[in-house]
């Protein structure tokens, strides 16, 4: 058992994959933790880069599975060749279950670390509500890279979700109905489709990173602030070995009122 748990379990889930058994434990409380004060931040997802948010901050997408393809790929022949439950195909079998763990756990411990260091850093947190999205999309044809990725995306924020919760930060998700069209400087919108990178606005003059922009419409909509000049930030990339190190041998701050500015040092480390 690596975590506690507290309040009345409300049910226990008993899950195999590999050799490993999992014990899930469903528990319900009631949380009155005093919402916090302090920055604010919006987040965008995207297929570029893993997000990019209303500070600047460029996540890198992280490639754990491209990183373990020959060796799966080699297993996968490897399980076909054996005689279907035969001992040597169960072994094969086990051994490709393990490296299908291994980037599960990988990716896990990505989103975990990254959503963790955004709860530490910001008071509120706002994200695109993704199911009104996918609805929208509904019919249309997203492809297997996004519908991948997004699956990464629902992930992500529903630990951003239960560790705001835990922390008093408020998590907020946002109608996505125009936070890429929008011009996030004057509020026109400003057409363009998947392929182009940056937002020109026409009407202002405002340039930006396409997802940038984004991120600060997220931002100003969650906030419930009118248009004004938006304060552009340098972009400063996160790789993902700076995700991962994150929390390794670093005190976690003392969760309320730790340094707001904690996230942005790491982009310039
Ligand atoms: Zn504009």
């Amino acid at each position: 058992m690596h975590r506690p748990y507290s309040g009345v379990v409300k049910g226990v889930l008993i899950t195999r994959s590999g050799d490993k058994w999992y014990v899930i434990i469903q528990a319900e409380q009631e949380v009155s933790e005093p919402k916090r004060e302090g920055r604010s931040v919006g987040i965008d997802v995207g297929l570029d880069s893993f997000a990019v948010d209303s500070d600047g901050a460029v996540i890198e997408n992280p490639r754990f599975y491209e990183h373990s393809r020959d060796r799966i790929k080699k297993l996968q022949r490897s399980v076909a060749r054996k005689q279907r439950f035969s001992k040597n195909w169960k072994k094969a079998k086990g051994k490709l279950e393990k490296a299908y763990d291994h980037v599960t756990n990988q990716k896990n411990d990505f989103l975990h670390k990254l959503s963790r260091r955004y709860v530490d850093t910001y008071a509120t947190i706002c994200v695109e509500d993704l199911n009104i999205k996918y609805l929208k999309e509904n019919g249309k044809s997203r492809g297997l890279r996004r519908s991948i990725h997004s699956a990464s995306w629902g992930r992500f924020y529903s630990y951003l979700s239960y560790r705001a919760e835990s922390a008093g930060t408020n998590f907020i998700q946002v109608d996505p109905r125009d936070t890429t069209q929008l011009c996030s400087n004057c509020g026109s919108i400003v057409k363009k489709d998947l392929s182009v990178r940056v937002h020109e606005c026409p009407y202002c003059g405002f340039v930006a990173d396409r997802d940038y922009n984004a991120a600060v419409n997220i931002h100003r909509v969650g906030m419930e602030q009118p248009f004004e000049p938006v304060e552009t930030m340098p972009l400063h990339h996160i790789s993902v070995m700076q995700v991962l190190s994150m929390i390794a041998g670093k005190p976690r701050p003392s969760g309320r009122g730790s340094s707001p500015s904690d996230l942005r040092h790491c982009g310039r480390s």
